[in-house]
């Protein structure tokens, strides 16, 4: 039985899910101004390694993941400029060519990462239609009102405001010294649609004349779409606590008038040096730049398992070498684990680890079972049971295992949503696809099986 930690009601539970074994989950993508750093990926690993756990289990993934190119401005909390706009200052590009140039960059790096990408990446541009109508939902229903500036949520109408991080906002706001806007209810109201200057870049027709989106409704929005009112699992940075996910809750509680979000499940950060990974202390690192140093993206990948994601990691090139040595340890020993004769009772290696990987993602205790089955006798059964593992560690161990292209999984992956939602004839057209990339999907007793052509 997994177990995973709740940020919402602060203990381990079970994993929420659909029928069929499916989990909708929703993750908040990257803001694409600038190039991502090591410390988002840490984020998006933790997405990884939450799906394949879950498929580990005979779990299925609806996944969503927005991108944010719109409305995220220089402070989480409505104030500042646009962080597109700044970079498009910055690099005399129109903000569509920022948004396309770094999220390209972002994806190539989540591929060398081998990142189990979501089924749906959606970038907010994409559903400003949606969000004026959930914004009109909000308006309508007396959660939002107008100003001169924008719409804009009315935290006192939402009684439960603050309860992921547990923050007292009556409290917060007696003492509040935030710039007063005089036209908000509350200092604390958070903008919905945000009226636009005439010079304003990036501007859509709204029933409230030109505008932008706030930042936290397109994630509302973008779940809604692509996953409905009921999402099982949430993630996110620890930092989206406090403003962006609470704000979600907000929006997304109050215009269907339930929860939401089921589990709530946040990452802690990755440090450098001690302290925080920033711009201003010039100690931002880039896969990019972890490859110039003569370390791989995998190197990085493996040195994610060696923390538990609630806990900051600390990141080192000392410790980062210690990834290093240690997976290459691992992979010398598989190959000599492909061709041994021993026989190995891989059983108990076996249960410790789906045990540690259930326990709310131990993939430190994890790591610590796959090397320690690594030291029994050379036997080709310990390398059958690594591969199994390999499920969750993503690690090129095996060159046939790799061969499936992650293009060919995700399509088999929507094949099979498909079937179960009885649309025969998109899971006909999805199998063709698979065919034509030269893989064969299977019906089994339990979901499917990819093959080579
Ligand atoms: P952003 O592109 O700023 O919206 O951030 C994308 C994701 O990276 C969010 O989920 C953040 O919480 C996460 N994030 C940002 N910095 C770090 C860090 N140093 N360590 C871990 N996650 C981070
Ligand atoms: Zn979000």
């Amino acid at each position: 039985m997994i177990k995973f930690y709740n940020s919402l009601t602060r203990q381990k539970e079970d994993v929420p899910c659909h029928e069929n074994k499916t989990v909708k989950m929703y993750s908040c993508g990257p803001t694409v101004y600038y190039y991502p750093h090591i410390g988002n990926f840490r984020a998006y690993l933790f997405m990884d390694n939450i799906r394949r756990v879950l498929k580990y289990n005979g779990y299925h993934l609806d996944g969503v993941m927005n991108i944010t190119d719109v409305g995220h401005l220089t402070s989480d909390a409505d104030e500042g400029e646009d962080k597109m706009l700044v970079a498009s200052e910055r690099e005399h590009k129109t903000p569509w060519e920022i948004a396309k140039f770094y999220t390209d960059i972002f994806m190539k790096d989540a591929r060398a990462l081998n990142i189990d990408l979501p089924e749906h990446i959606v970038p907010a541009t994409s559903v400003i239609d949606e969000m004026i109508k959930f914004v009109q939902a909000l308006l309508d229903k007396g959660f939002a009102y107008e100003t001169s500036k924008g719409i804009y949520f009315d935290i006192s109408k939402d009684a439960e405001y603050g309860k992921l991080s547990g923050m007292d906002i009556r409290e917060k706001l007696a003492g509040a010294r935030i710039d007063v806007d005089e036209e908000k209810h509350t200092p604390y109201d958070f903008v919905l649609w945000v009226k636009a200057p005439k010079e304003h870049i990036m501007q859509w027709e709204s029933p409230w004349g030109m505008g932008y989106p706030g930042w936290h409704i397109e994630c509302s929005v973008i779940g809604d779409k692509f996953l409905g009112e009921t999402i099982d699992i949430h993630t996110g940075g620890v930092d989206h606590k406090p403003v962006h996910h609470e704000n979600e809750i907000a929006q997304s509680d109050s215009r269907y008038g339930h929860q939401v979000v089921k589990m709530w499940m946040h990452l802690e950060f990755l440090q450098v040096d001690g302290g925080k990974m920033s711009k201003s202390l010039n100690n931002i690192y880039r896969l990019a730049d972890l490859e110039e140093r003569g370390y791989s993206a995998e190197d990085f990948r493996f040195f994610y398992f060696l923390a538990h994601y609630s806990k900051q990691q600390n990141f080192t090139f000392d410790s980062l070498d210690m990834a290093k040595n240690t997976l290459k340890g691992l992979k010398n020993l598989a190959k000599e684990h492909k061709n041994g004769a021993a026989r190995v009772d891989t059983k108990p290696f076996e249960d410790e680890f789906l045990e540690s990987i259930n326990d709310d993602l131990n993939m430190p205790k994890a790591i610590a079972c796959t090397l320690k089955m690594l030291k029994e006798e050379r036997s080709k059964n310990v390398y059958d049971t690594l591969l199994k593992f390999n499920q969750v560690l993503g690690l090129n161990l095996d060159e046939d295992e790799q061969s499936i292209p992650q293009e060919v999984k995700a399509l088999a992956e929507k094949r099979w949503q498909a079937k179960q939602n009885r649309d025969f004839a998109t899971a006909d057209a999805l199998r063709a696809q698979i065919l034509d990339l030269g893989f064969v999907v299977k019906d089994t007793k339990d979901g499917y099986e990819i093959l080579k052509k």
